[in-house]
């Protein structure tokens, strides 16, 4: 069979079990089967395959048919400027995660040697957007999960930017190294009970560990904003992630954890997103 074949029977399996752009999957799964890009593809679209990579390809269809997101079929998501390698255990980076790095950026236009924690780092596709626009500053990221630091380590390596990130697998209660001038946080925050009603390849093949806010969505969101609280400088800015619907109960932990609260910013479908703060 020639690749061309085999990319259309495969978008034809994926449309039939209700997955949007099934051909442009269909070809992203196949460059990353014969580890070519889209070029190579529509040049030699004549080609055999060889029976080998048909078998994987169809193993890669087979799984997306039944809705695991493209980004753990290929391992890597492009995010604010890079891609980014990620595995089943971190989230997969969300552009609405780019409104911390836009904030973050306005924030610190002037700013020389400034040091950055990010509590929940994941795969470190936010702190070390970060680290490349501002070559001057130091991070430093904690998370509870040891494979998502392998990944953000992993990452670090990539953009060249291992000796500005420090990594530490720590529980947010215990962590109490250091003193920062700006903390950026996108906790779990999702109630458990509707973690099953989000998109069907989020609540299927995401980390729990990432999105389980508990109760009330805001169970690690207090730990984080507590921790926060005592690891900043006075003067130091809090840039947080928040779910659409929590925006007012987050601004009173804030505000009785001594932060006053500068902008809350939304997202591209116009939810509030992010939340920046001052600690005063
Ligand atoms: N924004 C993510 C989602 O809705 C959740 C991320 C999080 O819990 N921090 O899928």
């Amino acid at each position: 069979m020639n690749i061309n074949s085999a990319i259309i029977q495969g978008a034809k399996v994926l449309k039939d079990n209700f997955i949007n752009n099934p051909y442009l999957d269909s070809e992203i799964l196949m460059a990353k089967v014969i580890n070519k890009d889209r070029k190579y593809i529509l040049l030699n679209s004549k080609k055999n395959l060889d029976k080998n990579y048909l078998n994987s390809f169809q193993k890669l269809i087979k799984k997306r048919s039944i809705g695991k997101p493209i980004a753990y079929l290929i391992n890597k998501k492009f995010f604010w400027n890079s891609e980014f390698i990620v595995s089943n255990d971190t989230l997969i980076p969300r552009p609405d995660s780019e409104l911390i790095i836009e904030k973050v950026l306005k924030l610190t236009a002037y700013k020389k040697k400034l040091n950055i924690l990010e509590i929940g780092i994941g795969s470190g596709c936010i702190i070390l957007s970060i680290l490349k626009e501002r070559k001057s500053f130091y991070g430093t990221g904690i998370d509870i999960s040891k494979s998502c630091l392998n990944i953000s380590k992993l990452n670090a390596i990539k953009l060249k930017l291992s000796s500005k990130l420090k990594l530490y697998k720590s529980n947010v209660d215990k962590f109490t190294l250091g003193k920062y001038d700006l903390i950026i946080s996108n906790p779990p925050y999702i109630k458990n009970c509707k973690i099953r009603y989000l998109e069907k390849g989020v609540a299927k093949f995401e980390p729990k560990l990432a999105l389980d806010g508990g109760r009330d969505g805001l169970s690690e969101m207090r730990k984080v904003i507590k921790k926060s609280s005592e690891l900043i400088k006075k003067n130091g800015k809090f840039v947080l992630e928040i779910d659409f619907d929590q925006r007012n109960r987050v601004i009173s932990l804030l505000k009785k954890k001594g932060f006053y609260i500068n902008s809350i910013n939304k997202d591209l479908a116009n939810n509030d997103r992010c939340i920046v703060c001052t600690k005063i």
